[in-house]
């Protein structure tokens, strides 16, 4: 496949953190609209890599294309790749002293220069997508956390990515909340966005992946579609790991 069919591509990415080669030959191609999960134990290097992608960590071999651009020293480049790139975190990381709204316009105004009135409908378009149009005028303090992760949400998709990676974006709420953001993500999904998502939720990965991978010591150690995957997983450690949370 030409590499213009592809959204992300990590080519023999290494990276170390100090001494600690923390990532180790990882290769993965996500071919636009395509949904990927990443799974593995903890501290194998999923949130390591889907970082890179967007330069919140640098890489130190290897290469990592996104949309065609080439992730290097270029601030440009970097800053073309970001705009491109949308992301979710585990602890929502929306900014505390602003609104709903203003959280959803900050970045539309100041990086893409859109129009503040433009910047507004948009953001309550997308708030209405994410089911919370009510809470626009609210601080995040004041909402629940299911709340919170979809107005993050919200807000990366008011930059009209290309990409979006979500690290974790359930695993900091409580139960009765995941439903909720795992449904947005769902609907996300069937628009057509491509999708990079660190996540442990089996269910979403059964129902919205296209291919899981699985990481384990800072190597893509197996990845297949999610019946294979499950059903029959062929690495010792995909095997153990899958025991331990099904
Ligand atoms: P995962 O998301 O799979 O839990 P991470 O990518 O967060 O794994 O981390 C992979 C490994 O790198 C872990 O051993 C972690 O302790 C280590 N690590 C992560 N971030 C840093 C950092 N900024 N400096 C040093 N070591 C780090
Ligand atoms: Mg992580």
């Amino acid at each position: 496949m030409s590499s213009e069919n592809y959204m992300v591509q990590l080519k023999n990415v290494n990276k170390w953190y100090g001494n600690f080669h923390v990532l180790k030959n990882v290769n993965l191609n996500v071919k636009k609209g395509e949904r990927i999960v990443i799974c593995g134990p903890s501290g194998s290097g999923k949130s390591t890599t889907i970082r890179c992608i967007n330069r919140l960590e640098e890489h130190h071999q290897g290469e990592i294309i996104v949309n065609g651009i080439t992730l290097n020293n270029d601030l440009k480049n970097i800053e073309s790749i970001r705009r491109d790139v949308g992301m979710v975190f585990q602890h929502f990381n929306l900014f505390p002293h602003l609104t709903v709204l203003e959280n959803c316009c900050l970045a539309p105004i100041w990086v893409k220069k859109v129009p503040r009135r433009e910047a507004e409908a948009t953001a309550m378009r997308y708030l209405e997508k994410v089911k919370i149009p009510d809470q626009a005028k609210k601080f995040p303090g004041q909402l629940s956390g299911g709340q919170q992760q979809r107005v993050a949400i919200a807000r990366a998709l008011c930059m009209n990515p290309d990409v979006m990676l979500f690290d974790e974006p359930t695993s900091a709420l409580d139960p009765e909340m995941v439903k909720e953001v795992l449904d947005t993500m769902i609907s996300l999904a069937e628009t057509g966005m491509t999708m990079l998502c660190v996540t442990h939720e089996m269910g979403f990965a059964k129902s919205v992946a296209d291919r899981v991978i699985f990481m384990d010591g800072g190597q893509i150690v197996e990845e297949n579609e999610p019946n294979e995957f499950f059903n029959n997983p062929q690495n010792e450690r995909t095997q153990l790991f899958l025991s331990q949370i099904l």
